[in-house]
């Protein structure tokens, strides 16, 4: 009896324990106020790719991460904290930016993230800051011209862990096997070294990597449409209005059109037109 007795006490102590802990994380997470924390370290810091050329890519030579998304990002904390506001920016993947975010490592995603209603449930977005679309990479001389001729049986589509792509393209190719490797760099070295047919995900992405290696091509156009946001964390307003107002402010100064020709002037294939605000 004693000995079931001090189970109970024990199962009690711990129900305890977990539930007071839940609680504690839970208001520690919506107490705080990301924008009012972020004005006060003068500090922004947000999750971008590191892999995805064009938009947000590590540059060896000086260990900074370069591109269209890193560039906005900066331009948008001079926006929100002034002058001398500092951005501060973490790698993130595709698979990886959400789990991030909810832990409190970054202040907002900007890294090539499509505004979709699933996300939507456990994210906030700004409107949308670039339009991209799905469409796929493959070798030159492929027989694979367009997202149709991938739907047969024998077929290996290359993608990336946490994109939409790789749901996308269930739809598009049905037929086709799908191979999910962990980031960019890692799809394009198995699309090289022939262990799929094509690479997919947003066509912004692939000119990024057809760029850098003479003999792959996108081909076929886009078949979805992937509007950009940049996610923050649910139940926080101010930050959320705060960016939102940021994206109209560059927009407007004509500093987003400077940076869309500075990251893709020199992309064959680009849309500039309908890429400028
Ligand atoms: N835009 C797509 C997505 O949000 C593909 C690019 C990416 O993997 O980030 O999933």
């Amino acid at each position: 009896m004693r000995k079931i007795l001090s189970r109970v006490g024990l199962v009690v102590a711990l129900l305890i324990m977990v539930v007071s802990l839940g609680a504690c994380s839970s208001t520690s997470g919506s107490k705080r106020d990301v924008l009012k924390d972020d004005k006060q370290s003068n500090t922004i810091t947000w999750g971008v790719k590191a892999d995805t050329k064009l938009f947000g890519l590590m540059d060896v030579k000086d260990n900074q991460i370069k591109g269209f998304e890193v560039d906005l990002a900066k331009a948008m904390t001079k926006e929100i904290l002034g002058k001398k506001g500092k951005a501060r920016f973490i790698q993130v993947t595709s698979q990886t930016r959400m789990p991030l975010l909810a832990n409190g490592n970054i202040d907002a995603i900007m890294a090539t993230m499509t505004i979709t209603p699933q996300r939507a449930e456990q994210v906030d977005f700004s409107r949308s800051y670039f339009d991209a679309g799905q469409a796929i990479l493959v070798k030159d001389g492929s027989p694979i011209k367009n997202v149709r001729s991938l739907n047969r049986k024998g077929a290996v589509v290359l993608g990336v862990v946490g994109s939409n792509s790789v749901q996308n393209i269930k739809k598009f190719a049905p037929k086709a096997r799908v191979l999910q490797l962990s980031d960019y760099s890692q799809a394009l070295t198995a699309l090289k070294s022939g262990q799929g047919d094509a690479l997919t995900t947003d066509n912004g992405i692939l000119y990024g990597m057809s760029i850098e290696n003479p003999g792959y091509s996108v081909v076929g156009g886009t078949f979805t449409k992937e509007p950009y946001g940049i996610a923050t964390a649910k139940g926080q307003r101010p930050f959320h209005n705060a960016i939102n107002h940021a994206l109209t402010k560059v927009e407007n100064s004509g500093e987003y059109n400077k940076l869309i020709y500075k990251w893709f002037h020199n992309v064959k294939g680009f849309d500039m037109k309908g890429a400028e605000r």
